[in-house]
């Protein structure tokens, strides 16, 4: 099964795996829907998100309670001890999870999503029997150790070093990392170091991966870090001095642990856009209840336009967001393998629409969304940094970009050697395999759509048509300078993200009809409609301004002018006029 998105950048809509809409099975609603019941009454009755922020840590007793539920292990096999849920299945927890508190996310997340995945996707037998049940049963914690203070964006340039003692069959790891989250209270990290035996000709090729456990002498957990948000949630530096680490915890093959990092970063990100859905939904709830009772000029608020257009913006954003991440989850439990860009545009998606969400409805609560007594600005903060980690949303749009050109350009020799090579120096972004995507026939139409919504299926079709034209110019006329147009680069990721966003609407609202017929599916039909609506505006206007500045000269057009702007503000560093002066 070949990626949907990297489709997009052929011109094509891959059809035949975005339709229908994934579904659960009864058995697997049964199951989760039972999961959801005991972890709502836990948090009904034990969990204070307000207290968690306010007191900066998740008690321990919360943290007992989450693992008695089994919530530790819901994404382990069932024979290491854990619930074995599917990708669909643990989207859905995690959403339940974001929908109840930000740092709780990170706890779950930081030991699922990223802090165990690679002894999950690379480890041994012998490794997952040895620590599998411990993390499923929450009785060890675990947590992703990569970025250092000098390595972020580009991973691959860690310093922490790892070298081979053969006479003790042992690693002894030197240096430090930072920013780690659950590092506090963690038992077992995945940490990555360069393995300096190794010769290699890229730096991210030693690159190994290994299981530190907390007993190891020469691990010092540094002091917790005072953070705008998610202040229940542990983030500390680690520093390595001299610890022995057996060669029995190397995770993956020797030299393999850029490759590993990337991709439990890449399984991690689905989940992400289904806490940022979880958060959103709860933002809507509390405004739609403050705007249903707030009455100002002898009207409830909830019925001036100004406050109706930011309800519809916001519900409509999150139905795109939880069809993006259901249709996603559902192609990996159906046996996606490569999933990096869909991943990608869950997350990108994701934690922008959430930050939007937020924003609207703190301004619907006017001042008391300013208030700590209300969660909105809990939210706000708590919200920020998903931009941020996980890879950047600028990483991961250029990852987007490239990655779909890549593919697409896969057959032109020096185009493709280029992409890659410096990839290679982009950290989080290699090791990808290059499939061909060539071959897809853009389609006359959309086949699958229910028939009411036939305009915006064929508004999708031509637009996709016309990003794959535009991916081929944009390919043909930078060549290898490809790689230093980021201003296209980030239009070509947007474009795509809504793309198939807007199929993930147009699928899921398809399914509703077939299954309830359109009146009964009115709704979804009408929250479709309103989707690809406002996504044409933005895939048009990007379409617009990547034709405009199409030059193969760097100073030509506005993306000219946007260049000369930032480097005046570097130059004198800052903003260089004043009125009065
Ligand atoms: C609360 C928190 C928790 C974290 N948890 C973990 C964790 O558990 N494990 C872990 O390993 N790390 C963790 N991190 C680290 C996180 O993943 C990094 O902060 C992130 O990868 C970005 O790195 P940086 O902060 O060094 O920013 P930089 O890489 O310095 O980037 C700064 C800015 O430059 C942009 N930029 C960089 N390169 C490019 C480029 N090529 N093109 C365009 N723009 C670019 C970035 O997008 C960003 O806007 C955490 C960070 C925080 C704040």
């Amino acid at each position: 099964m070949s990626s949907p998105v990297k489709a997009l950048f052929a011109g094509a809509v891959r059809e035949d795996l975005l339709f229908p809409f994934p579904e659960p099975t009864d058995e697997e609603r049964e199951t989760v829907s039972a999961f959801l019941g005991s972890l709502r009454t836990f948090a009904r009755d034990r969990i204070d998100s307000a207290r968690i922020d306010r007191e900066k840590r998740i008690p321990p007793e919360i943290v007992r309670g989450l693992a008695d539920l089994g919530t530790f292990g819901i994404s382990i096999p069932v024979e290491y001890g854990g619930y074995g849920f599917s990708s669909s299945a643990y989207c859905r927890v995690m959403e339940e999870i974001g929908r109840t508190d930000a740092s709780l996310g990170i706890l779950i997340g930081g030991h699922q999503s990223i802090g165990m995945k690679a002894l999950l996707l690379y480890g041994t037998e012998e490794q997952k029997k040895r620590w599998l049940p411990a993390l499923a049963a929450g009785e060890m914690v675990a947590a992703f150790a990569l970025t250092e203070p000098e390595a972020g964006s580009d991973a691959a340039s860690i310093r922490t070093t790892a070298r081979y003692d053969a006479a003790r069959d042992e690693f002894v790891l030197d240096g430090s990392k930072h920013w780690i989250s659950n590092g506090g209270i963690a038992d077992f990290f995945t940490l990555f170091a360069k393995d300096v035996a190794l010769e290699a000709a890229d730096e991210h090729r030693r690159i190994t991966a290994f299981a530190v456990t907390k007993d190891l002498p020469g691990l010092e957990i540094g002091p917790e870090e005072k953070k705008l948000g998610l202040k229940g949630s542990s983030t500390v530096p680690l520093v390595l001095k001299e610890i022995r680490v057996p060669a029995f915890n190397v995770i993956g093959p020797r030299g393999a642990g850029f490759k590993v990092a990337v991709e439990v970063l890449n399984t991690g990100r689905t989940s992400l856009g289904a806490g940022c859905l979880g958060g959103c939904k709860a933002m809507i709830r509390e405004a739609a209840l403050h705007a249903g009772e707030r009455r100002q000029f002898a009207t409830r608020i909830a019925d001036f336009e100004m406050i109706r257009g930011k309800f519809a913006r916001m519900v409509a954003s999150t139905y795109a967001l939880e069809s993006l991440v259901y249709l996603t989850a559902g192609l990996v439990d159906r046996g996606l393998s490569d999933y990096s860009l869909e991943g990608a545009a869950c997350k990108v998606f994701g934690t922008e629409t959430m930050w939007s969400v937020v924003n609207d409805a703190l301004q619907i609560a006017g001042g008391n969304g300013f208030m700590e007594e209300y969660p909105y600005e809990r939210a706000l903060r708590d919200s920020r940094i998903n931009m941020i980690f996980e890879g950047t949303n600028e990483i991961l749009r250029v990852l987007v970009a490239l990655t779909g050109l890549r593919e697409l350009g896969s057959d032109l020799e020096e185009v493709a050697r280029a992409l890659k090579a410096p990839l290679g120096n982009l950290g989080i972004l290699s090791d990808y395999v290059g499939r061909k995507i060539r071959g897809y026939v853009a389609p006359e139409r959309l086949e699958r759509v229910a028939p009411e919504l036939a305009v915006e299926a064929d508004l999708v079709r031509r637009y996709t048509r016309s990003f794959g034209a535009a991916a081929e110019t944009f390919l043909s006329r930078y060549g290898t300078h490809i790689l230093e147009r980021q201003y296209q680069q980030e239009r070509l990721a947007n474009v795509a993200v809504d793309l198939y966003a807007s199929i993930a609407v147009l699928s899921r609202a398809s399914s509703a009809v077939r299954r309830r017929g359109a009146r009964e599916a009115a709704e979804e039909i009408r929250l479709a409609r309103a989707f690809v609506g406002s996504a044409k505006y933005r895939v048009v206007g990007a379409l617009k301004e990547m034709e405009k500045n199409r030059d193969r000269d760097h100073a030509a057009g506005r993306d000219g002018d946007r260049s000369a702007i930032a480097e005046a503000a570097y130059s004198s560093p800052g903003y260089r006029f004043d009125f009065w002066g």
